[in-house]
């Protein structure tokens, strides 16, 4: 048996890796991967998959793409890696300067880190060091929508959904955040008043010692795959200014023209204080992250009572992973990509649009190149998983949704093979 084949990897891997939200003992099918290019998954037996998930919302241009194997290529034949304190290189100038220019005007100053956790890390140490260095020690706690999701490590963890979050689990060991409902209003609706009294009443009554209000805008992600009206966050930034409460987007999944627009946020025409950055950030190549903040906040923790920000990876700004990013950007940039968004939108919907029939599909939605299928209960992801592989597609659906989310360069064709098997197997549940 060759090192290589389907049995070996499997049984390799269930000896001696823990995968992501699993079992270490009741160990679920893995499936082997050997290759990728373009829009599909090449299997260690030969089969392949269509890609519906872009490595979780990264890989936007596919895999194995030309333009970005010469942009590490290039860099690897310089340096791949080089420390960041003391030191600077183009890559990393340049791939800021690029961030600046994308993002919002009021966001000038660009800090990098590894992953999007650590970038939500970062931005909530901003704000409460922003705070200490007004003056203001109290103002240290934060407040995050229920439904949301900003990663895996403690900081993170506590702006979690705390029920998704399993913050009972952490018990005291995770700073306790204030929480308040997520908006309900549709994407293409209106968001009335009311819809905010909660986070008004809050801000209200501990404005004192709130430092920052975090939110994905638009769309929130991992906790539950919802689309909110961007109305919310028009009055969300009038509150924020009015109490003096910082307001950080997390845009690491929405980031990068998802949504049908570069950032999600561009949807409300609002602007953060602090935004993070990550997932699609690289094209899906490597693992880079962004914190880029305004002006008010960089000088103030500046000359604050450290002088510094006190926060800095050993792999910050890391070479290889900023030249693919300015090349996954340009590559971006060079395409009509919001006309693109749009036909993969409606290639979804309407590959989607027979699940709406089924009784046991809740609702079937679309935004960008975001296709869900909510079910009206939990799949069994053992039952589940096998089917959309024995489809050729490569789905990974997470509690009652049954998503895709697939890099930009799926042709119409390829979208309806997959959303037809969506359909095919949400029909047999
Ligand atoms: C994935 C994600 C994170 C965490 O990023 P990692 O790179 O997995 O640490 C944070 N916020 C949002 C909205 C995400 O989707």
């Amino acid at each position: 048996m060759n090192n290589n084949s389907w049995e070996q990897l499997q049984a390799q891997d269930s000896r001696y890796i823990w995968h992501p939200y699993a079992s270490a003992t009741d160990i679920p099918e893995v499936f082997p991967v050997v290759a990728a290019s373009g829009v599909r998954l090449e299997l260690a037996d030969g089969r392949e998959l269509l890609d519906g998930m872009s490595s979780w919302w990264c890989a936007i241009h596919g895999y194995n793409h030309p333009a970005l194997n010469r942009a590490v290529q290039e860099q690897l034949g310089r340096m791949s890696h080089v420390m960041f304190g003391g030191l600077t290189h183009p890559p990393a100038v340049k791939l800021a300067r690029l961030l600046t220019e994308i993002t919002p005007p009021g966001l000038q100053r660009v800090f990098f880190s590894d992953s999007g956790s650590v970038a939500v890390e970062v931005a909530l140490k901003m704000a409460i060091q922003y705070w200490y260095s007004a003056g203001r020690p109290d103002k240290r706690k934060l407040v995050a929508l229920r439904n949301g999701y900003h990663g895996d490590t403690f900081g993170a963890m506590s702006v979690c959904d705390p029920v998704t979050g399993m913050h009972h689990l952490f018990g005291d060991v995770l700073p306790a955040q204030y929480f308040v409902p997520a908006p309900e209003s549709g994407f293409g609706e209106d968001c009335p008043e009311q819809e905010l009294a909660a986070m008004t009443e809050l801000l209200n009554t501990h404005h004192q010692e709130i430092a920052a209000v975090i939110v994905e805008p638009v769309v929130q992600g991992a906790g539950g795959m919802r689309f909110y009206s961007p109305g919310y966050l028009v009055q969300l930034r009038a509150l924020c200014d009015a109490f003096d409460v910082l307001l950080i987007f997390d845009e690491i999944a929405t980031g990068f023209g998802r949504t049908g627009k570069m950032f999600a946020l561009e949807h409300a025409g609002v602007e953060p204080d602090i935004l993070c950055l990550g997932k699609a950030l690289t094209g899906g190549y490597m693992t880079l992250a962004a914190t880029l903040c305004s002006e008010r906040i960089c000088i103030g923790i500046s000359e604050g009572e450290a002088g510094a920000f006190m926060h800095g990876p050993t792999f910050m700004g890391n070479p290889l992973a900023c030249a693919t990013a300015i090349a996954s950007i340009e590559l971006l940039l060079s395409q009509p990509w919001q006309r693109n968004i749009q036909r993969l939108q409606q290639a979804l919907e309407l590959g989607l649009a027979p699940a709406r029939e089924l009784g046991q599909v809740a609702e079937v939605r679309c935004l960008g190149a975001i296709g869900v299928i909510e079910l009206r209960q939990p799949v069994d992801l053992k039952q589940i998983q096998p089917l959309f592989v024995e489809r050729g597609v490569w789905i990974r659906p997470f509690g009652k949704l049954v998503y895709a989310m697939p890099p930009f360069i799926m042709s119409d064709a390829d979208v309806a093979t997959l959303t037809d098997a969506m359909v095919y197997v949400v029909a047999r549940l």
